[in-house]
């Protein structure tokens, strides 16, 4: 089985209240995180894995110039055994990148972009406190069809206090006119600790209600979904369709490195906060530059925690990983790498759910249902 790599760059332009990833404003530290990451690349034995996937996140890879990014795609190759297919994707925000630099993205072998361009309304960016306009989106997205991506992501948000359901189809009219292959809807989260939800703790900024929420998620279902989007995983939708309208392979346009997450392949995250997963370990570096830095001046890897995961542990990851993907878990899968049967060992809960309408269950598979989507967490306790 392949492997993914992930490089998470921690700089960001400004930080976004809701945003509770790693990621700092300070420019000045770019030199010197590069030459870490390179450390930490060549620190880091590929433990027999090959690739075939790479992803670099943040944060904001685009603020780093373009010489960074270069060097970045050059030592990845250089330190681990990379397929030539790969897929390799960065993602960008709007307002931070160039035609040039996405000329120079494309040359050095980066195929898919992802763009954050979260809405197409400046009410929204305004409240979102994006950096970005509605006219640097509309331009980053020209650009990376000139410079030639044929993988364009495009990313959006919904369930912004004050969204309705007119502006939010009018975000998705927009972003499918714009003819991505992949779109992911993400609901706004109010992370704990987050400027965000500090304001909502004091009563400045009033969520929307539930149903609201479930009412803009079945929007963006049932628009994609007729526009030729294949829903499959929670957020995210791949467009199924190529040249002349000939249908693909479903799984053409779908996030490579994303369903590694998701269907328990092994994956290597570099770079502060990034997670590693090589069965049954989990491991995570420090969501701190300072220590990043430190470690890796003194040739240490600069990992913060490593967790072995039992037997129990494995089985209800296997199972919150299928429950987000809409082709649910594959049960004969999970039978033989469990050495159990889903179907007795779950049996009440299995009922209880479906009779709530959160999960739809046959001799091959069990899914969640729409309603179901947007309640995971809650339908995984109920398997712990
Ligand atoms: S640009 Fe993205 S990663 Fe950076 S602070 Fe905003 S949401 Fe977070």
């Amino acid at each position: 089985m392949f492997a993914g790599l992930y490089i998470h760059i921690p700089f960001c332009l400004n930080k976004c209240p809701y945003c509770d990833f790693y990621s700092i404003t300070d420019t000045s530290l770019h030199a010197v995180f590069l030459d870490a990451l390179i450390t930490e690349m060549q620190l880091i034995d590929h433990e027999g894995l090959h690739f075939d996937t790479l992803y670099v996140g943040g944060g904001t890879p685009s603020v780093l110039d373009v010489t960074s990014m270069e060097r970045i795609i050059e030592f990845a190759h250089q330190s681990y055994p990379i397929d030539i297919a790969s897929e390799i994707t960065v993602e960008v925000n709007p307002g931070t990148v160039t035609l040039e630099q996405l000329k120079v993205y494309r040359r050095i072998g980066i195929n898919r972009i992802n763009i954050g361009i979260q809405s197409f309304h400046s009410n929204n960016l305004r409240f979102l406190q994006r950096s970005h306009s509605v006219s640097d989106i509309n331009q980053t997205i020209t650009w990376a069809v000139k410079a030639g991506f044929e993988k364009l992501g495009l990313d959006l948000i919904y369930g912004i206090p004050g969204q309705t359901t007119t502006s939010w189809l009018s975000d998705l009219q927009q972003a499918v006119a714009s003819e991505p292959q992949h779109i992911s809807c993400y609901s706004l989260i109010f992370e704990p600790g987050t400027p965000l939800d500090d304001g909502r703790l004091k009563g400045y900024v009033v969520p929307l209600s539930d149903e609201n929420i479930c009412n803009l998620y079945e929007t963006a279902r049932t628009f994609l979904t007729d526009k030729g989007y294949v829903q499959y995983e929670i957020s995210n939708f791949a467009y199924t369709y190529g040249i002349e309208s000939q249908p693909l392979n479903p799984e053409h346009n779908q996030s490579r490195h994303n369903l590694k997450y998701w269907s328990f392949a092994p994956y290597i995250g570099l770079g502060p906060s990034a997670n590693s997963f090589i069965e049954p370990k989990r491991f995570w570096n420090h969501s701190s530059i300072e220590k990043y830095l430190a470690d890796l001046a003194d040739k240490r890897r600069p990992i913060e925690g490593i967790e072995t995961l039992s037997q129990e542990q494995m089985m209800i990851e296997a199972i919150y990983l299928g429950l987000r993907q809409t082709k649910g878990i594959s049960i004969d899968v999970f039978n033989s790498m469990f050495g159990q049967n889903f179907h007795a060992r779950f049996k009440d809960t299995i009922e209880d759910l479906a009779e709530k309408g959160l999960v739809k269950c046959s001799q091959s598979h069990c899914a969640l249902t729409p309603k179901g989507m947007l309640l995971l967490d809650s339908v995984v306790a109920v398997f712990t």
